[in-house]
């Protein structure tokens, strides 16, 4: 079949103006629109020749092609559309600039329409679901997998989520006669118009159940238990949130599942307080050990650690372990454990005892006289931060 030129399609002269082009195609258009023009073939051919005619037309640099060459310059080459024309979801999806946004959706929702029907029908999508997780600081560090017991809803079983009591009971629906959508004749700018929105008797299935699933009365979900196992990863903190994709509640009748949303929650550790990805633990020693040095043992969340503390070593100073905090949750490495030394005095002396300190005390070495060698408070609380 040859093609019509496209001038003479929309009716306009080779010299028309863009806008002249676009009032005659949105006059052709809405004479031929296949919902006005219900089952006339004749009709859905002009409608497509027309909106190709346009495609061309309203371009300023296909029109010179097809000015200068005929159809030879626009079809079939590069960019163009070839032989197939234009489809339909094509014509509807320029509908937007023609008539503005709201026209758009309008053409765009009609039903039945080319044997194909819509190529967008409404999908069901269950809801999110939200669990809370508590881990302990070893946990945090090593990543952990959590089985997690979920009440929610899931498919039914007895009817494989469709809610028929059996695979073909169903009727087409009468509202819609089986396309999922109703139009309805609105009054708009360009006279009457037709709309489409999703059936309301069939929820936009298209189909209504005879016979429901007596398990799930129809819905296709049940309410039940699943354990599901949630794969934590290593240095995840308080009030992050993960997403499980699939996991959450089954939809109505065969739809999408929704998400299990995981609230990560933090124990709280006895001995190690988190800052960041750094550990920070405070060490108690006697006087005597701080003054004569001594081997003591770190908690860290691989077990405890053996250090050497130094004789002389001051309340306040704190000893960085490398390594031994967190890994970080993107695999940025890890951070450190930092030790805070802090020196016990002792109360409820005896006698003895504080004679012994009494003459000790009087001992040049044991009045407070810090050398250079011992970094001062802020020095110290410098190296706490950096
Ligand atoms: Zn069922
Ligand atoms: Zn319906």
């Amino acid at each position: 079949m040859s093609k019509r030129d496209y001038y003479e399609v929309l009716g306009v002269s080779k010299n028309a103006s863009k806008d002249e082009v676009k009032k005659a195609y949105r006059k052709m258009a809405i004479k031929h629109h296949p919902d006005k023009n219900p089952g006339d073939h004749t009709a859905e051919e002009k409608f497509k020749e027309a909106a190709e005619a346009y495609e061309v037309l309203s371009d300023d640099n296909k029109r010179a092609r097809y000015d200068q060459y005929g159809h030879a310059g626009v079809n079939g080459g590069s960019g163009g559309f070839g032989g197939g024309g234009m489809t339909m979801d094509d014509i509807f999806s320029q509908f937007g600039d023609i008539f503005g946004g709201h026209f758009g959706s309008a053409f765009g929702g009609f039903g039945g329409f080319g044997g194909g029907g819509r190529s967008s029908r409404r999908v069901n999508k269950g809801s999110d679901l939200r669990v809370k997780v508590k881990l302990n600081l070893s946990e945090i560090a090593n990543g952990v997998e959590k089985k997690i017991k979920v009440n929610k809803y899931v498919g039914c079983k007895s009817c494989s989520g469709t809610g028929a009591a059996n695979g073909s009971s169903y009727s087409t629906c009468s509202t819609c006669r089986g396309s999922g959508y109703v139009n309805r004749v609105t009054n708009t700018l360009l006279g009457q118009m037709q709309t489409t929105s999703p059936c309301p008797t069939c929820n936009g299935e298209g189909k209504m159940i005879t016979d429901r699933c007596t398990s799930c009365s129809g819905e296709g979900v049940v309410r039940d238990a699943e354990v599901i196992a949630i794969k934590i990863p290593a240095g995840v903190a308080e009030g992050m949130q993960m997403s499980v994709s699939g996991k959450g509640n089954a939809a109505r009748r065969g739809g999408i599942n929704g998400d299990l949303l995981v609230l990560i929650e933090e124990e709280k550790d006895p001995n190690l307080t988190r800052d960041g990805n750094d550990l920070i633990y405070s060490l108690y020693l006697s006087f005597s050990e701080a003054a004569l040095g001594a081997p003591v043992e770190i908690p860290t969340v691989e077990g405890k650690v053996k250090i050497k503390i130094e004789p002389g070593t001051q309340p306040g100073r704190v000893l960085r372990l490398r390594g031994k905090g967190l890994p970080d949750v993107n695999g940025y490495g890890r951070g450190d454990l930092l030790v805070s030394i802090n020196v016990w005095v002792p109360k409820n002396l005896s006698k003895e005892e504080k004679v012994s300190l009494e003459k000790l005390g009087k001992s040049d070495n044991f009045t407070p006289a810090p050398d250079s060698t011992e970094k001062n408070f802020f020095e110290r609380m410098r190296s706490f931060f950096d």
